[in-house]
């Protein structure tokens, strides 16, 4: 027998597309109910992606340190990697993190149930919680923010390769991959491969397309190449056709490249072949599709405009900041009943990819532009130029692109070291149309690598 209630909001997934929108709505009177399996906020993010990944490249990041040693005058040895103590390491974040979380739920008036949501009509969702009990709640607005997972090859083999579930889980446990094949040269398949290089495995990426980071502009993939392809194998046209274990319990990745056929041996297979939306049992009644994406205008409203899909669901941008970012304007709508004007600006939204070196970039590439049949001035900044990057003997780029006539920056691109961090002002920067002469008269740290922005802009706007 199921427990029924009228409330405001229903939200499905405490993800970053689903948390946000909760804690607003709940904090401005309205009666939130949320559900998730995990039974905790933070989704994929904190389950599996962002945090975990990112506390196990940081320990392969501080472990390519004494390489530099030489260079600064230093002695002393590389530290071994402990496995086991780096996971723990991670664990501790999670478990952490997830403790902040439980406080922020009970302090809050929102109804969370661990537990997976039903749609029965457009009003109506079922959640049937861990411990088996049905909830029916009759919802004014219902927000569909169940994320995504991996997708997987459809090929033989495929259950044999792990995911990054299997890497950053709480309380994962697998032993240290010596030799690791990554299927997928995007940016989960290029950061697992560049963190377990960098903690002693030998660690290749097959790429299916003539790039790595597919759609991305041209110059970072292939700078980002180059600077991999010294420590990384990266096939690329490699289509892989299938998994197989032999004899003595190693794995065999087999591959098509330029007509042959070809295959290696491994240890660990990861498919990182990019993340699929889930949708929640019942969409497809109020006429969704069955699969793919969920179909969003820049205030997250669905088709049925009570019902709003922010983050990965969508996919539009499928990145925690940006599902953040999603859930707080579906919020506003939802508060100002869509007299906020509030909506999403894609297009300032930054991308960072976490390998040995970064690479990030907002806004419009070149190619983009030019397909807009936008004039545009492009104005590149070498990390060779630069104080910080010879310090560190460091390579790199900074790449500004402004639209010509009033000279306002409508996207940029970074490759090299602290790209993830360089970018947010230059998303600030596209958002706003900031002028190339604003960026010129403006002073950057001395001697950080925030300076190139100056020097770039400064190329065009004095
Ligand atoms: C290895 C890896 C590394 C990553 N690194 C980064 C990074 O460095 N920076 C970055 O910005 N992004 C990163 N991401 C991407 C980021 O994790 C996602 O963009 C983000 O989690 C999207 O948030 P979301 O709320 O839309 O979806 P999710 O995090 O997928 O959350 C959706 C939630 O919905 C729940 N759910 C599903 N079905 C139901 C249902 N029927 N009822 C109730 N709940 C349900 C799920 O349990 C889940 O908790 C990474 C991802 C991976 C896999």
């Amino acid at each position: 027998m199921a427990i029924e209630s009228d409330i405001d909001a229903m939200i499905l997934g405490a993800g970053g597309g689903g948390y946000p929108v909760a804690f607003r709505l709940a904090k401005n009177g309205q009666s939130v109910v949320m559900a998730d399996p995990i039974g905790n906020l933070g989704g994929h993010c904190l389950a599996e992606g962002c945090g975990p990944s990112k506390t196990v490249r940081e320990a392969s990041l501080a472990r390519t340190w004494p390489d530099k040693y030489p260079l600064l005058g230093l002695r002393g040895t590389k530290p071994d990697a402990d496995w086991r103590a780096i996971l723990a390491h991670k664990d501790r974040l999670q478990s952490s993190r997830y403790a902040q979380h439980r406080v922020q739920i009970e302090q809050s008036s929102i109804v969370f149930h661990k537990g997976r949501g039903r749609i029965v009509d457009e009003r109506t969702v079922e959640v049937t919680t861990e411990e088996g009990k049905l909830y029916r709640y009759h919802a004014k607005h219902l927000i569909v923010a169940t994320g995504s997972r991996p997708h997987i090859l459809p090929i033989p083999g495929a259950e044999l390769a792990l995911t990054s579930h299997d890497f950053f889980r709480l309380g994962a446990d697998l032993p240290f991959p010596r030799r690791l094949v990554a299927i997928g040269g995007g940016y989960i398949g290029l950061e697992i491969a560049s963190m377990l290089q960098n903690l002693g495995a030998e660690a290749t990426v097959l790429e299916v397309t003539d790039q790595i980071l597919p759609g991305v502009d041209a110059e970072i993939a292939s700078f980002l190449h180059n600077a991999l392809a010294r420590r990384i194998r990266i096939p690329v046209h490699a289509k892989v056709t299938a998994i197989e274990r032999g004899m003595t319990g190693d794995l065999r990745v087999h591959y098509e490249q330029a007509g042959e056929t070809k295959s290696i041996e491994t240890d660990c297979v990861l498919m990182a072949t990019g993340r699929e939306p889930v949708l929640p049992e019942g969409l497809s009644t109020l006429g969704f599709p069955t699969e793919g994406k969920i179909g969003v205008d820049d205030r997250l409203r669905t088709q049925h405009p009570h019902i709003y899909a922010p983050g990965d669901v969508n996919g539009r941008s499928m990145l925690f900041h940006s599902a953040v970012y999603q859930s707080l304007v579906a919020a506003e709508d939802i508060l100002s009943e869509g007299r906020s004007g509030k909506t999403v600006d894609f297009e300032s939204i930054p991308f960072t990819v976490f390998t040995e070196p970064e690479v990030a970039w907002v806004g419009q590439t070149e190619a983009e532009a030019t397909a807009r049949n936008v004039a545009t001035v492009t104005s590149t900044y070498s990390y060779r130029k630069d104080t910080r990057a010879q310090i560190f003997d460091e390579d790199g780029f900074i790449k500004l692109l402004f639209e010509k006539e009033a000279c306002r920056l409508i996207g940029a691109q970074i490759a090299g070291i602290e790209a993830a961090q360089l970018i947010a002002p230059l998303a600030l920067a596209v958002r706003g149309g900031t002028t190339a002469a604003t960026l010129s008269y403006m002073a950057f740290p001395h001697p950080m690598i925030s300076e190139g922005i100056n020097h770039a802009a400064r190329a065009v706007g004095l």
